[in-house]
């Protein structure tokens, strides 16, 4: 059946026996195939601003009596230098979570806090294209987890809902304490939305809807992949609701440390 395996024999006393081991290769080639694709995908994504690197070093040599040419030049530079940096910064975080060891050092996190930091780290770029960011839903809920890779997840939503919308929309970041002691963080846009055919592979490293449109916004092609493992590794799962042309819902659940205590009444503490 297209199976392939490793047999070893070994012999087993005097009598004759032997001991056969078969070991499935089946898995370990698969493995070695995605690891490949891996750097072969890598290799390719880091020679784009490499490339554009160099050339534009060399029009910019070319064109030194030119001031408006070289403060052009110097800009685009500028955008490579940030996208690689980026990419590079993706790739660490990446090889950081996507291995199997639990992580290291978890502390109860508020996701109040870690909504606002990412929130705030994702400001700019949303008020330059007058797309409104909020927050709302349940206060004052807490997980256990790291907290700058959480906030790493919930900016990569943001950023994607900012980058996937058309400009003076709303991007909306509500938290839910659901009945069974989790909780969910929705990041809703009213952006271009994900066809169904994609909504399966979007969370896959280097996976883009339009692959033009992702360059363009800067993208690495990693976010989702991140989000992916971040969730996974807080013993959680990412989930996506879209419709083209009207927008996306990104559902992060994870397991609730803390349920807060309702806030009681002071007529209710009486009775
Ligand atoms: P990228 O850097 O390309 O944004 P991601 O891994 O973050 O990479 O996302 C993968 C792809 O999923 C994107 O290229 C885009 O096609 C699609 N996508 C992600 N988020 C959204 C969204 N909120 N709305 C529409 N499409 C999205």
């Amino acid at each position: 059946d297209g199976r392939w395996f490793a047999v070893r024999v070994a012999p087993l006393g005097s009598h004759g026996l032997v001991l056969v081991l078969a070991e499935d290769l089946t898995e370990m080639r698969r493995v070695e195939a995605i690891r490949r694709d891996f750097v072969a995908n890598v290799s390719h994504e880091l020679k784009t601003p490499v490339g554009a690197l160099s050339l534009l070093a060399e029009t910019v040599e070319g064109a030194a009596d030119d001031p408006d040419a070289v403060r052009r030049f110097a800009g685009r530079m500028q955008m490579e230098s940030v996208r690689l940096t980026n990419l590079v910064q993706d790739l660490m975080t990446l090889s950081r979570i996507q291995g199997d060891e639990p992580l290291p050092e978890l502390h109860p996190v508020s996701l109040d806090e870690v909504i606002v930091e990412a929130l705030d780290r994702c400001q700019i770029k949303a008020g330059a294209r007058g797309i409104e960011l909020s927050s709302g839903g349940r206060d004052g809920l807490k997980v256990r987890g790291d907290e700058e890779l959480l906030t790493t997840a919930i900016r990569n939503l943001i950023d994607n809902a900012v980058a996937y919308s058309p400009e003076n929309t709303r991007v909306v970041v509500a938290t839910r304490q659901c009945e069974d002691d989790h909780v969910e963080i929705n990041v809703t846009d009213q952006g271009i939305g994900i066809p169904d055919g994609d909504l399966e592979r979007i969370f896959e490293r280097f996976y883009r809807v339009d692959p033009a449109r992702s360059r363009q916004t800067g993208g690495t092609g990693l976010g989702l992949a991140i989000v992916k493992h971040v969730t996974t590794k807080h013993g959680g799962e990412v989930t996506v609701w879209s419709k083209e042309g009207s927008g996306s819902t990104f559902t992060i659940r994870l397991p609730l440390l803390n349920a807060p205590r309702e806030h009681v009444h002071s007529d209710d503490a009486e009775r």
